[in-house]
């Protein structure tokens, strides 16, 4: 597609963490950082890019929808005041702006997409804009969103018709206007379907591959009224979500006031060390005064922290919820070094974690899709306890817990495998111990046998042995549980 490889723009997060990894192997020097001066990209366009408003027509151009694009998304402060070792951003953006006003690019969307439901904005640590901190919550008034405002949806077809007429981005909005009659289609009834699906037939709209600018603008003046008087209007619930989270330590009443008085939704704060502990129960109680009940919460761990103190987070947050009644939603996000040969891979083993440990923790959240829900949600009783154990003593066996049984918990249980294990482990000698904790630290169970000359150690590694691909084959055919313990004993 280009005449030189220099022509090959690279930039983004992992080349501004890796920019000389990238030369060496591409050839291509990448643009490192944020383009936040004119001329950076092309020497003859004066734009800068970091402040143009994204171009929502893209999304049209593809069948996947995003999950988050009736959105605003942008950000109102720029990089942060502190330099956490674990964190790509002092890198990335390494100049703190306290202030970024946002109130026309916000225009430029609404009138260019349409009105946007929520507002995502991705501060790195907008707390960290201090006093100007008012300024981002008056201007975010400004936009609309206040406690409690509603939006309606903007009457799409119009403005994608509009998008067709200006001919902006024709592929994207050809695709759209074609999507959008289509799902209205199939609400009408009656004389108005029969009168709808005629125009769409004489316009040659019945099929994407037919479908033309031309034909698009000439049908709208004929289906308009019907769309218009037909499309969803109910007001929806406007939501806030500062996605890179807040940060603990610059909370107060006066800042948490302020948050309190815009629809957030959920605030997130980080939890990165148990040593926050102070600041962050400090900040959820002030939440929780000030009226804001859903948090959700990043906990790293696989840093310098040890698996002890992922625990005790989460059951700082368990019981918060508890105290507060609120909803505490944590996310635990293992940590993965940025720069060096470690940044190449996704083993990384912290100092205080090893390999089955942090396979322990993916296997419960993998049950969970990564999160880990406040107790007061689920009806089945305190799905924090039972997932990550009652105590410290009963999550460090867990940490030990062959990974198929804690992922497949339940069946493992009834089919009292999990008790064996259980009793097995239990009953391990000081000795024993000091033998079979650090085979098991490895997480490779292929070699065992030749490491253990116990015949009881033998037989507690079996345990360890049974793989998740038993279990999903047997499901697959539909096995009954005795026949999957069948399967299991002759493996
Ligand atoms: S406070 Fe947050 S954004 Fe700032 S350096 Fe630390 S982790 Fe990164």
């Amino acid at each position: 597609m280009v005449d030189d490889i220099q022509q090959v723009k690279v930039g983004g997060v992992m080349a501004s963490l890796i920019p000389k990894e990238i030369e060496q192997v591409t050839g291509i020097k990448p643009i490192e950082s944020v383009l936040d001066k004119p001329y950076m990209l092309d020497k003859d366009i004066n734009l800068i890019v970091d402040d143009l408003p994204l171009d929502y027509s893209i999304l049209h151009e593809i069948d996947y929808e995003y999950p988050i694009q009736n959105a605003y998304i942008t950000f109102m402060s720029k990089g942060c005041s502190r330099k956490c070792k674990f964190c790509a951003v002092p890198k990335i953006e390494p100049n703190h702006k306290g202030f970024v006003s946002t109130i026309d690019k916000f225009n430029h969307i609404t009138r260019l997409y349409g009105e946007q439901k929520d507002l995502l904005l991705m501060d790195n640590n907008a707390l960290a804009s201090k006093k100007d901190f008012s300024k981002i919550i008056t201007e975010i008034k400004q936009m609309g969103f206040i406690s409690n405002s509603t939006y309606t949806d903007s009457n799409q077809l119009r403005i994608a018709i509009r998008n067709l007429r200006l001919g902006i981005n024709n592929k994207a909005y050809i695709r759209y206007s074609y999507k959008l009659i289509h799902i209205l289609g199939k609400k009408t009834k009656g004389k108005t379907h029969e009168r709808y699906y005629k125009n769409l037939e004489k316009y040659e709209l019945l099929h994407l591959e037919t479908t033309t600018k031309i034909n698009l603008i000439s049908v709208y003046p004929k289906i308009a009224k019907t769309y218009e008087k037909i499309r969803f209007k109910r007001p929806k619930l406007r939501f806030i979500d500062f996605n890179q989270g807040i940060d603990c330590r610059y909370i107060n009443e006066e800042n948490m006031k302020l948050l309190s008085e815009i629809p957030i939704r959920p605030l997130r704060i980080a939890f990165d060390y148990i040593t926050l502990k102070k600041q962050y129960i400090n900040a959820v109680t002030l939440a929780a005064k000030y009226g804001i009940k859903e948090l959700s919460n990043y906990i790293l761990f696989n840093f310098i922290d040890k698996p002890d103190e992922l625990y005790k987070r989460l059951e700082i947050n368990n019981n918060l919820s508890k105290e507060l009644n609120i909803h505490i939603y944590s996310f635990p996000m293992k940590y993965l070094p940025l720069f060096g040969e470690d940044a190449k891979h996704r083993n990384y083993i912290g100092k205080h974690w090893n390999k089955k440990f942090i396979r322990a923790i993916q296997s419960i959240l993998n049950v969970t899709k990564g999160i880990v829900a406040p107790s007061c949600c689920n009806e089945k009783g305190n799905f924090f306890k039972k997932a990550f154990g009652n105590d410290l003593s009963e999550f460090n066996k867990l940490l030990y817990m062959p990974e198929t049984y804690i992922i497949y918990r339940k069946l493992f249980e009834e089919l009292g495998y999990t008790q064996q294990w259980q009793t097995s482990f239990r009953k391990l000698t000081e000795e024993e111990l000091k033998i079979i904790l650090p085979i098991i630290e490895t997480g490779d169970f292929k070699n065992y046998e030749e490491q253990i000359q116990s015949p009881s150690l033998k037989k507690l590694m079996i345990h360890y042995t049974i793989s998740r691909d038993i279990v999903k084959k047997a499901k697959i055919k539909g096995s009954t549980q005795t026949q999957l313990k069948q399967i299991i004993d002759n493996s």
